[in-house]
Order: structure tokens, then sequence, then C-alpha cells
């Protein structure tokens, strides 16, 4: 595929191998590498700022920024969402923590207190929190995402899939996580609020906020034009992990897919975004079909780890976006 010729500082040297079977390094489908080079290359809004370089900031709305910040690792370039309301601003998601996010954010707002929450634990979503001093996410995930951003974890990073220098990332430093359970509403000032919809599926307390004023859901990693990693199953040590599943995700989508009439645009963790809310019902579609009967997958991905062990990965797609991947414990809540 061709290179894409991003304006971020940080330079991709090399992808991850799209023949890996562990899924651990892959490169995007052609769908989402299209939309990354199209909008990346093509799209007049976007800015980079001195104050961080690493990031591409890119202008939605009058008051609402989308952040591109590099995958530090073989892929998976991630999103970050600012909103801006009267009196606050809220940021979702904060990405790896390179270079100086706080004092983009404050550029971009002019100063304003900034209201920053999380999707869900991924560390491409949550490492950067320890540059603020209070984060919030939903309640099943704060001991997830403790067990994520915590001294060390950026050690595992270096220059082998991207260019960037190494002092731009943060230390580890104690803050405050705070959970909030679902329906928690966020007030940005007068009657500008957000609300925090938990959704399940790609993590047990992954969450989505629904803009209404600006009629937007941001949607985090279980809207992804690529692979939507909604049945992973049960997760060892990690908590609330009955949650992990095509079922509970499902369950929490059909409720949403009644509130359409509260937001037009969809704004995903990576990749493809500012997708039509039609695009949950295809999820919602998908999602049933496989519930009713695991075995309408459209593929399966076989593979054989290092020691040997056989696994099979399922996937089912999605109209007009990407697939769903889940395991055979991924389909139904069930207990590790
Ligand atoms: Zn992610």
């Amino acid at each position: 595929m061709a290179p894409i010729k991003g304006a971020s500082k940080a330079k991709r040297i090399k992808w991850g191998d799209l023949n890996d079977k562990n899924n651990t390094n892959w490169i995007q489908n052609n769908l989402s590498w299209t939309f990354q080079k199209m909008f990346r290359e093509g799209n007049d809004t976007m800015k980079v700022y001195d104050i961080n370089p690493y990031v591409e900031v890119y202008k939605y709305s009058d008051n609402m920024y989308g952040l591109w910040n590099p995958s530090l690792g073989s892929g998976g370039d991630v999103w970050q969402y600012l909103i801006i309301g009267p009196e606050k601003a809220m940021l979702i998601d904060t990405a790896f923590g390179l270079g100086d996010q706080k004092g983009l954010v404050s550029q971009l707002t002019g100063n304003m207190p900034v209201i920053v929450v999380n999707t869900h634990l991924g560390s491409d979503h949550s490492l950067g929190n320890v540059l603020w001093d209070k984060v919030y996410c939903h309640e099943y995930e704060v001991d997830n995402i403790k067990t994520v951003v915590k001294p060390g974890a950026w050690d595992r990073f270096n220059n082998e899939y991207v260019e960037y220098d190494l002092k731009d990332l943060p230390e580890y430093k104690d803050y405050e996580l705070i959970g909030v359970p679902d329906g928690h509403i966020f007030n940005l000032g007068g009657d500008y609020d957000i609300e925090l919809f938990w959704t399940a599926g790609h993590a047990a307390g992954h969450a989505m906020f629904i803009d209404k004023k600006g009629r937007n859901l941001i949607a985090g990693d279980d809207v992804i034009s690529d692979r939507i990693g909604c049945g992973g199953g049960p997760k060892k040590g990690m908590f609330y992990q009955e949650y992990c599943n095509l079922t509970s995700y499902r369950d929490r989508l059909k409720i949403l897919c009644t509130r359409l009439d509260e937001f037009d645009y969809v704004f995903s963790g990576h990749f493809a975004n500012n997708l039509e809310n039609s695009v949950l019902l295809n999820i919602l579609e998908a999602l049933n079909d496989v519930i009713d009967d695991p075995k309408r997958y459209t593929y399966i991905e076989e593979s054989v780890s290092s020691t040997g062990a056989k696994s099979v990965a399922y996937y089912k797609q999605v109209k007009g976006l990407g697939r769903i991947r889940y395991s055979e414990n991924g389909v139904y809540p069930s207990k590790a």
C-alpha cells in the first residue's frame, strides 16, 4: 500500500506483518489505510503545533477537534477528541502521552479547565493519564486502567516501528482516577452536557460519550473501520471480564440504537471517523446474527502459538465498516 505522508514529527519506519497470525502485529485493511492516506494528506483543517509536533490536529467543527497520535507499536494510530464547551473542555482519551499534551490542549482551548476521560484501558488510550491530575472513566474500568497505567509502563517502547524522541515519553506520576456509573453527565457549562454511555465489549468498562449539543458520539474501540475486538471473552486478570463478549456489547448497543435521534456522527478510536450513525445498526445486525448462531461467521483464522496451542479467531463482516473479531468463549457472558 502507498506510504502515508503525515505531518507528525513521528515517522513510521515499518508496519507490523500482515501474516502474523498472533494478531499482535498487523497493518490496516485497505479501507482504513485509504481513509488515513486521503484524510491525513488532504485535510485542509490539519495543523501541527510547535508545542507538540507529534500530534496532527484536525478541526471537525467550531468546537470539536480530532487529535491524531501515532501508535508507538506496529500499527493502530489512535485518535483523541477534544470538545470545547462554554466554560470547560472535554478531552476523550490520552493516547500514549508522547510530547506536551497538556500544553497543546491548553493552546487549543485558550487555557480552559479540562475534563479528561478514558474510553477504556488500552495503553494507546490511557497512558497519557499521568499528564493530568484527574481522569474519569466508567466504574468497571478503574482497576483495569490501574493495571495498565503504572510505573514502567513505557519501558517496552523503542524506535523499532516509529521514529520519535524517547525522551518525549512521560514518566509515571500519581493522579486521581475516578469511576462514574453509566449515564453520568459531564457538564461543560450552561446546558452543554456530555453523557458517558457504558458499552462493554472491547473492554469490561468500555464507554462511549454522547455529545448531544454537538450531535456526535465518541465511540472508542467498539466502533472501528478495521477490526472491532469486542468478543475477546474472559481475560485473565481483568476486572469485570464477564462483560468482554458480544452479547454484553449487543445488549448495550441495542439501547444506544434507540437513541440515534440524539447524534448524527460517530467518531472511532482508530482509523475512519465521522461515520454516519447508521453504522451502529450495521454492527448490531452483525452481532445479532452471530449471537443467534456463532457459526454464522464470515471467515476464520487458525493459528498455532509457540507452545503449540491451537486457537481459532472468528470474523464477522459488518456492512460498510469492517469486521468483528471474536473467540469461541467470547460470544456469551461467562466467567474465566
Ligand atoms: Zn485502541
